[in-house]
């Protein structure tokens, strides 16, 4: 689909298993008044010249935005800086010790005559910001959701509850069209939304379900719930069954126990 006028998206060279084809980073702006870059994505100078060239396009940098502190989206913001003298805003400097501008929950910042808003989203990570552009309703989504996919909830970074909690409020915000950190644009928002959040239901439906009939641990859970997941795939699947049982301990749901080999299990809480 095509974005609003002043919304470009350049694919970073950062491919991997965590990033799919690479990092979207993104420079909204005004000819001649200028521009954000948010998540520059990597340090390779061929993106970043290329970054250069969009940003001189727009008559200079204002701000070098963070979604939040993973390397995939935060590399290559200091160089930035270095090369426009643009501060790096983000939630907080535990995402980059160079951070100079913390944000707040719905702060609003200008990108050349547009305007831009800040929304606290932790779940994916603590730290975690999505963009609102309201004259469009255009939302930034960090790692919120991805284009194809899911994404990793890896406690003590991430927690399932407030992913949820998250994805709701950006339901509420009702996005015409959601940029992802990683794979397309999304303009079935409040559909994949409902996924979503219908998806890590579903998974935790039947973490319970396994927990009602027996004693387990995560390794077991995860080799049932995900069963026939590619085997270099599988420490990312525990990381989230974590999440999930993290969430429902602190729901009152379940409760940890060790067995005689020291080794965590769980059961419905009694
Ligand atoms: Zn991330």
């Amino acid at each position: 689909m095509s974005l609003p006028h002043g919304i470009e998206i350049v694919l970073a060279p950062n491919p991997s298993v965590y990033t799919g084809s690479g990092t979207n980073t993104v420079a909204i702006g005004t000819r001649d008044h200028g521009c954000v870059v948010v998540d520059p994505a990597s340090e390779s100078a061929d993106h970043l010249d290329r970054l250069a060239d969009i940003v001189t396009g727009y008559g200079g940098l204002s701000a070098i935005l963070i979604t939040h502190g993973h390397h995939d989206h935060l590399d290559g913001a200091t160089s930035l800086r270095d090369r426009f003298e643009a501060p790096i805003a983000a939630w907080s400097r535990e995402a980059h010790p160079g951070v100079d501008i913390e944000l707040r929950d719905r702060q609003l910042l200008r990108a050349g005559r547009r305007t831009i808003e800040a929304i606290y989203t932790p779940g994916h990570r603590f730290d975690h910001l999505c963009f609102l552009l309201p004259q469009s309703q255009t939302l930034l989504a960090g790692d919120l959701v991805a284009g194809a996919g899911t994404v990793l909830i890896s406690p003590p970074e991430g927690d399932m509850d407030e992913y949820l909690n998250s994805l709701r409020r950006v339901q509420l915000l009702r996005p015409a069209c959601i940029v992802p950190g990683h794979g397309p644009v999304i303009e079935d928002t409040l559909a994949l939304l409902a996924d979503y959040i219908r998806h890590r239901q579903a998974r935790e439906k039947s973490i319970l379900d396994l927990i009602r009939t027996a004693q387990i641990g995560v390794d077991a859970i995860t080799e049932s719930v995900y069963a026939g997941l590619d085997a270099s795939l599988l420490q990312l699947a525990r990381q989230t069954v974590r999440a999930h049982m993290l969430k429902l301990q602190r729901d009152g749901a379940i409760e940890r126990v060790t067995d005689c080999c020291g080794t965590d299990e769980w059961r419905r809480a009694s």
